[in-house]
């Protein structure tokens, strides 16, 4: 991390002093940026596998209205290997119940064997279910959300409980705090659902952006302004890609989460500017 930082100051000079024999005058301050490590939070430092099944199949029974669906309660219990494999095809959380509707589906549900089919065109797919069912991207998110806030209200425990976090995450980002290296999270999730399930692990980061607050990349481009960036750590390989090819971006340290929804092929031909980080190697990163 030492050699790869870039040291930023911002240099203020002073107003012109006016007309002096011997010159002006200029004074300067250098100013250090605050130092701070930024973390996605899906698959990088919670696994929520059941939590997005529970909930995008509560927002499907709840919300959605489909005639082509029908429920048992016994779906709730245990997640479907086919969800798990789209997983990492996923950006944004209105996707996953998209998803879930074709696996619950009664007729044609989406199985093993259509799956590839699915994932090889898998924004096309998204878009033609859309269309086909008359849905909008931004409804099915608000039912994700209300289905969310649901369990938050009825019981909050059981919906903690549905997410697993990566301790030595944690332990990583309160090792950065005790150096003084703040954290930040940014994520595609609502920034109030991270910020709960934070609270309770007694994670308190500077700050949280949820995809209210728009693109990854924007975010990361004003908040490098304002701090020195020492790393991001996603697991999702085309927004390190996407940051990395950003000149606003370009700077930050890109780590790649091993542990996180990887799609098979993404540890493989990684560029050299984006660093495949495995969790027991948190550590040498606190220590460089
Ligand atoms: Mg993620």
């Amino acid at each position: 991390m030492g050699r790869r930082q870039v040291v930023r100051h911002r240099v203020l000079v002073s107003t012109f002093l006016g007309s002096n024999p011997s010159g002006p005058v200029l004074t300067f301050t250098l100013v250090s940026y605050q130092k701070i490590f930024l973390f996605d939070f899906d698959g990088v430092i919670i696994d929520g596998m059941h939590e997005y099944w529970y909930s995008s199949l509560l927002a499907c029974e709840k919300y959605l209205n489909s005639p082509y669906i029908s429920f048992d309660q016994k779906l709730y219990k245990r997640v479907p290997n086919t969800f798990k494999e789209i997983r990492p095809w996923v950006k944004y959380g209105w996707e996953m119940i998209l998803i879930v509707h074709e696996i619950i589906k009664t007729e044609n549900p989406l199985k093993k064997q259509t799956q590839n089919d699915f994932i090889n065109n898998y924004h096309q797919n998204c878009q033609r279910i859309l269309n086909d069912n008359s849905w909008i991207a931004e409804d099915l998110q608000k039912i994700l959300d209300k289905s969310r806030k649901y369990q938050i209200d009825k019981d909050f425990k059981s919906w903690v409980n549905l997410h697993n976090p990566f301790f030595e995450v944690l332990n990583f980002m309160k090792e950065l705090n005790k150096r003084e290296v703040k954290t930040g999270i940014i994520t595609t999730k609502r920034g109030i659902f991270a910020e709960k399930i934070l609270k309770q692990l007694n994670i308190f980061p500077e700050f949280i952006f949820g995809y209210e607050y728009g693109t990854k990349i924007k975010i990361a481009a004003k908040l490098s302004q304002t701090y020195e960036i020492l790393g991001f750590i996603e697991d999702r390989k085309k927004t390190l890609i996407d940051i990395k090819q950003n000149s606003e971006t370009s700077h930050i340290p890109c780590f790649l989460a091993d542990w996180g929804y990887l799609k098979g092929s993404d540890r493989h031909s990684l560029s050299d500017e984006i660093k495949l980080l495995k969790l027991g190697n948190l550590e040498e990163l606190v220590a460089i």
